[in-house]
């Protein structure tokens, strides 16, 4: 009797254990979780990494790296804790030249042809308005906004990275207002350099991602990496995108860093025409392969607004835009739709633009 009823029970047992087999190796059809992610504190973010199919002791040499890398961004081109940027920018402001390395050279080569291509909407050579609107600071300022007078004086010195000149190892402005702030495309150049550097550690498929701004490479197992986009004025994300083989995603919003007062909301993206905060935009989304474009294309396209983006963008060569008004009006191109899927419900209207 006893024996019996072991054998029914070790039976039954058998049986359980190969239905959990079963549906074990059922599940284990998709791909195994082979993420390693990592969080670091870097360009005043968090700075996400996610790897995928690496070793775990590889994954640690190659984050280590990109903390180095990333550091090291941080003490060359921050625009108000000492840096060789601000070092620059002093020498400058005293009329002198200033031995720059090949590095920093290169850097402000870029931001002036990008702030070129943007017709000067992305001007990284303003940065003397972002501090006087409070900017330059940890903290977001309270306010009051600054005088009248005091932006006019500032809009009068009008610099451009065209009053910046290179002689030999020698930086020089011909304009000594010109004060340099590479907050709106810094953190795309960093992004770049973090993806080199996981690349030279063999790494293949990765997310770097700069609170919410990110480059991806290669993919999720046999998926795409998906992404989420922020949604500008309610919690959570508005739209999700998947990413194709190396594609940088930047978003250029009003809720990033702003003070309200006396019920009006000033945020740190300036117009350089106006010395105010851009007007009519809530965000900008860009897609582009180089995290550095993405990054000083979505900051130029929110300057731009609502009426005028398609024309920067064209100019910018920049094909993938989503831009949100302040009416939360969706306006994108059609390559961008081609790569969102909204995640509210229900989607919002979108007005689609042809490829600029
Ligand atoms: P982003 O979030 O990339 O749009 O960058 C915003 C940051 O870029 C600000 O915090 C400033 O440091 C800087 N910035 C603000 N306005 C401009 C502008 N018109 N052109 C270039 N950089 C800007
Ligand atoms: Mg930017």
């Amino acid at each position: 009797m006893m024996a019996t009823r072991s054998t029914v029970c070790s039976s039954f047992l058998k049986a359980l254990l190969i239905l959990l087999m079963c549906a074990a190796l059922v599940d284990c059809g998709r791909a195994p979780e082979r993420a390693y992610t990592s969080q670091l504190l870097a360009l005043g973010t968090l700075v996400d990494i996610t790897l995928w199919d690496v070793e775990p002791d590889a994954a640690t040499d190659a984050v280590n790296a990109v903390e180095v890398a990333l550091n090291e961004a941080h003490r060359r081109w921050h625009a108000w804790e000492p840096s060789d940027l601000t070092r620059l920018n002093e020498g400058l402001a005293a009329g002198r030249s200033v031995l720059i390395d090949a590095d920093l050279r290169t850097v402000l080569e870029q931001a002036t042809s990008l702030a070129r291509a943007s017709g000067q909407l992305f001007n990284p050579a303003v940065g003397r308005l972002i501090e006087l609107w409070g900017f330059h600071s940890d903290d977001a300022p309270e306010g009051p906004p600054p005088a009248q007078s005091e932006i006019d004086r500032l809009l009068q010195q009008a610099p451009t990275m065209e009053n910046l000149t290179f002689q030999g190892n020698r930086a020089v402005a011909d304009n000594p207002r010109l004060q340099l702030d590479l907050g709106g495309f810094a953190k795309g150049l960093a992004v770049n350099r973090a993806i080199k550097v996981l690349r030279r550690h063999g790494i293949q498929h990765a997310i770097v991602n700069a609170g919410g701004d990110l480059r991806a490479i290669g993919q999720r197992g046999d998926r795409p990496w998906r992404i989420g986009i922020r949604h500008p004025v309610e919690p959570g994300i508005i739209a999700s995108v998947e990413t194709q083989g190396d594609d940088s995603v930047f978003t250029s919003g009003n809720y990033e860093r702003y003070f309200d007062y006396q019920g009006r909301r000033y945020h740190h993206i300036i117009d350089p025409r106006t010395g105010y905060p851009a007007n009519g935009t809530l965000s900008v989304t860009v897609i582009h392969d180089d995290a550095a474009v993405a990054d000083a294309a979505a900051t130029a396209l929110f300057v731009a607004g609502p009426e005028n983006w398609r024309d920067t963008a064209q100019r910018m060569g920049i094909s993938k835009v989503m831009l949100i008004d302040e009416a939360m009006n969706v306006q994108m191109t059609d390559e961008m739709k081609g790569r969102i899927t909204f995640e509210v419900d229900p989607p919002p209207e979108i007005v689609t633009v042809q490829a600029p």
